[in-house]
């Protein structure tokens, strides 16, 4: 769990990583020792805040999962969340009036990368982190589309057909997060070859170094990414796309590839320009703490 104190300027005054309990390690189920961390570490970065001098405006909370902002519930797998109402506990765990917001974690990262990062300016785009997962924000006429928490799962659509598509975590075939997550880079390569590796980081090292089946694990991610950035840009036509996440670390290695492979694909359509997200593994963290400045400006003025 990333977290941070974020003043109304966006100036990070304290930051800090804690880490994530497993919900399967949790006899009770119902990824109840997750959900107590996160009530554990609100309460106490408020604490903090207020020994620090600070007053706490509002609060943010970004979580992997399915949102239901009406009800306040989330359905997460990976924490074991079904319609867990986290923002009834969070509401029941912090005594003072405080507005929380509850939203989805790559379209906070893609918020903040609108607000302060590789996407401001721009009123029609895409923030696409490569990490564990793939997932998109986009943003479609200078709005953050949500989809009543459902938009934006470019990872799970099929781009992958016949015999070489496999099964996804979502029990879909042919995701384009079968071969262009980082972690399926090194689940990948190990079924070609054998060989375990420390994740995609070791892969693009061996592609550095002219491994053939490296070679071959990262053209197919490159083909299936270019083949989702082709489909996005048809139907939604962003100006810029914003990659983030674990891959983006390759550098050129990767835009390059993913601009020349875009740019021959495309015949009436709009180009986007591809670039690096800026704002890192904090882009989930600001976003929330963005969120939550604008939900204490409406109740300002409200
Ligand atoms: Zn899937």
């Amino acid at each position: 769990m990333k977290c941070g104190l974020v003043a109304a300027d966006g100036a990070v005054l304290h930051r800090e990583t804690r880490p994530t309990p497993r919900a399967a390690s949790d006899e009770r189920g119902g990824g109840r020792v997750v959900l107590e961390a996160l009530l554990e570490t609100v309460v106490e970065l408020s604490q903090k805040a207020t020994a620090d001098g600070h007053r706490v405006r509002a609060i943010g909370v970004v979580v992997p999962g399915v949102i239901d902002a009406e009800h306040g519930t989330v359905g997460a797998e990976n924490l074991e969340w079904v319609a867990t109402p986290v923002l009834a506990e969070l509401k029941a765990a912090i005594s003072d009036d405080v507005p929380i917001v509850l939203a989805h974690d790559v379209r906070a990262g893609g918020y903040a990368e609108l607000r302060q990062g590789a996407l401001a300016g721009t009123t029609n785009s895409m923030f696409l982190p490569l990490g564990t997962g793939i997932a998109a924000a986009m943003i479609v006429d200078g709005s953050l589309v949500s989809g009543d928490g459902y938009a934006g799962e470019l990872g799970h659509s099929k781009f992958i057909y016949g015999d070489a598509a496999e099964l996804c975590a979502c029990g879909q075939w042919g995701c384009l997060e079968t071969v262009a997550s980082a972690a399926a880079l090194a689940r990948r390569y190990t079924a070609r070859t054998g060989r375990t590796v420390d994740g995609a980081r070791e892969v693009m090292e061996l592609l550095a170094a002219g491994d053939p089946d490296a070679e071959q694990v990262w053209q197919d991610a490159l083909a299936a990414l270019v083949d989702a950035l082709v489909l996005y840009t048809t139907l939604v036509a962003p100006t810029k796309i914003a990659i983030g996440g674990g891959l983006v670390g390759a550098g050129e290695t990767l835009l390059q590839p993913l601009r020349e492979g875009v740019h021959a694909r495309l015949t009436f359509q709009r180009e986007p320009e591809i670039v690096a997200a800026v704002l890192g593994e904090e882009a989930g963290m600001l976003g929330a703490a963005q969120m939550a400045w604008d939900r204490a400006d409406e109740e300002g003025r409200a």
